[in-house]
C-alpha cells in the first residue's frame, strides 16, 4: 500500500479539501484528509495530483514529421507506435484513444504494451472508397459494407469505431466541408456501433456533415470546425441538436507554441474561434483530442497544451480540467475507471507543480506520473 501526498488533490471533477491518496494493487483505494505519520508515504511537496489525462484523439501510427503518411510504410512502425505511446504517458496521458492507425496495430499494442498509457483503439477509420485517410485501409462503401466494417472491428475487439464523415485536409482529392458517406451509410455505421456496445466517434469539418453524424446518434463529433468551401459557417441550429442529443464535440486541442499556422487558416482563426466560443455556450460537451501525430506541430503528448484552445472557447481551468480527465473517460466509455480520483478507480494519476484549477498552463509542469499505482 503506497500513499501519495499532495499540496492540492483534484478528483476528476473538483478541487477537493484531501491532501492524500491511498494505492495498492493498481488501485486508489481510499482518500484521506492527510498522510499518516507513518507507512508508505511519498510526498509530493507543493504539487497538485490529478487524475491522469484521457486523449480522445491520437494517431499513434502517425510519427509528428513533415510526412506521416509516407512515414507509415518505414520499417519499424510498430516500435515507433510503442515510442509514441511512452511520450504520452511520460507527459502525464494516462490513457489514449487511437481513431486511426493501419492494420491493428494500435489495438496489438493495447494488449502488448506493459510500460504505456492505457491505449484505446478505433483500428482503421472507416471510410470512402479513395476517401480521407483511406490509405490507412478502412474503406467501406454501402450501408451493408459499412455494416461489415463496424463488425469487422468489433470482432477483433476495437474498443470504438470511428468513421469519416468529411473530407479532410491530408488527404489529396477529399473535401473537409463535403459528406463522404449517404446519410443511410451514416445511420447504419452507428447503428451497428450501438448494437455492438461501442462508442462511435465521427470526424467531420463541415456543417452537413456534424449535423449527419448528430441525426445518427453518434457519441462524438472530431474537429467539428463548421468548414465550408471558403471559409466558416457555425450553425447555432446543428450546435444545438448537439446539445439536445448528447454528442460531445472533441475538439482538436494542443499545439507546439510558437507555431505559426499556415495563411489560409490564419485567414479563418477570428471565425474558427468564435465557432468555438458559440459550442461551449450552446451548452454542448466539450472534450480534448489532440490528433496527435498528424504534423510537426502535433507530437505525442502535446494534449497538456490543450488549455490555450479551450480557454478561447470560454472554459474556465476547471471546466478544462475536467473535459482532460473524467468527461473524456466517460466519453470514451471508460469513466468507471478512468479520469477520477475516488475508491475503485484505476490508479493513473498526474502530479504537476502549480495550481491547474487556477491556471491550465500548469498542466505541462510534470512533477511525477503514476500508472496502475507505479511512479514512471
Ligand atoms: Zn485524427
Amino acid at each position: 500500500m503506497l500513499i501519495i501526498r499532495a499540496r492540492r488533490v483534484f478528483d476528476g471533477r473538483d478541487l477537493t479539501a484531501k491532501r492524500a491518496v491511498v494505492v495498492s494493487g493498481g488501485k486508489i483505494v481510499d482518500l484521506l484528509d492527510d498522510a499518516p505519520e507513518h507507512g508508505d508515504v511519498r510526498d509530493l511537496g507543493d504539487v497538485t495530483l490529478l487524475p491522469g489525462l484521457v486523449d480522445t484523439h491520437v494517431h499513434l501510427a502517425f510519427d509528428a514529421s513533415p510526412d506521416p503518411v509516407g512515414g507509415l510504410d518505414r520499417e519499424g512502425l510498430y516500435d515507433r507506435m510503442r515510442a509514441h505511446a511512452r511520450r504520452h504517458l511520460a507527459a502525464g496521458v494516462t490513457t489514449v484513444r487511437d481513431l486511426g492507425d493501419r492494420g491493428y496495430l494500435a489495438l496489438r499494442l493495447a494488449g502488448e504494451m506493459t510500460d504505456g498509457p492505457e491505449i484505446l483503439s478505433a483500428g482503421a477509420p472507416i471510410t470512402s472508397v479513395k476517401g480521407h485517410c483511406w490509405f490507412l485501409g478502412g474503406e467501406a462503401e454501402g450501408v451493408e459494407g459499412v455494416r461489415a466494417a463496424v463488425r469487422e472491428r468489433a470482432e477483433k475487439g476495437a474498443h470504438a469505431i470511428k468513421m469519416m464523415i468529411t473530407g479532410g485536409e491530408m488527404t489529396p482529392g477529399t473535401h473537409s466541408h463535403l459528406n463522404q458517406f449517404s446519410q443511410a451509410e451514416i445511420d447504419a455505421a452507428a447503428d451497428e456501433a450501438r448494437r455492438h456496445g461501442l462508442p462511435i466517434a465521427g470526424h467531420a469539418h463541415g456543417g452537413p456533415g456534424i449535423a449527419a453524424a448528430v441525426a445518427a446518434g453518434f457519441d462524438s463529433v472530431e474537429h467539428v470546425t463548421f468548414l465550408t468551401a471558403d471559409g466558416v459557417a457555425p450553425d447555432p441550429e446543428i450546435m444545438a441538436a448537439m446539445a439536445a442529443n448528447g454528442v460531445a464535440a472533441s475538439l482538436t486541442v494542443g499545439l507546439t507554441p510558437g507555431v505559426v499556422p499556415p495563411p489560409r487558416i490564419a485567414a479563418l482563426l477570428p471565425k474558427l474561434n468564435e465557432g468555438l466560443r458559440r459550442l461551449r455556450a450552446s451548452g454542448v460537451t466539450i472534450v480534448g483530442g489532440s490528433d496527435a501525430g498528424i504534423g510537426p506541430p502535433k507530437p505525442h503528448g502535446i494534449l497538456t497544451h490543450g488549455g490555450e484552445m479551450l480557454t478561447t472557447a470560454g472554459m474556465t481551468p476547471v471546466e478544462i480540467l475536467r473535459a482532460l480527465t473524467s468527461d473524456a473517460a466517460t466519453l470514451c466509455r471508460v469513466g468507471n475507471r478512468k479520469g477520477r480520483i475516488a475508491p475503485g478507480f484505476d490508479a493513473d494519476l498526474l502530479a504537476v507543480r502549480g495550481d491547474p484549477t487556477t491556471d491550465h498552463t500548469a498542466l505541462r509542469e510534470t512533477a511525477a506520473v503514476f500508472r496502475n499505482g507505479s511512479s514512471l
